[in-house]
């Protein structure tokens, strides 16, 4: 991917990074667990994808003085 510091990048690279994730967990699992389907693959990518939204409806909330 191309990284232009958009928060459009930042989504997909927690996509990736959910992407890169399940794979890890997954890769010592027995072939015949390897296998499965698009909706599951995808649950770690959406799940990074929705840490970092939940985060920016925060931010827009609290107008730059929340803290942590
Ligand atoms: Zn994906």
């Amino acid at each position: 991917m191309t990284y232009s510091g958009s928060m459009t990048d930042v989504s997909i690279l927690a996509h990736e990074l959910g992407q890169g994730f399940h794979h890890c967990v997954m890769r010592d699992l027995p072939d015949a667990q390897r296998h499965y389907g698009r909706s599951v693959a995808e649950t770690a990518s959406i799940f990074g994808e929705t840490v970092v939204r939940l985060r920016n409806i925060r931010l827009s909330e609290c107008h730059g003085h929340c803290v942590g």
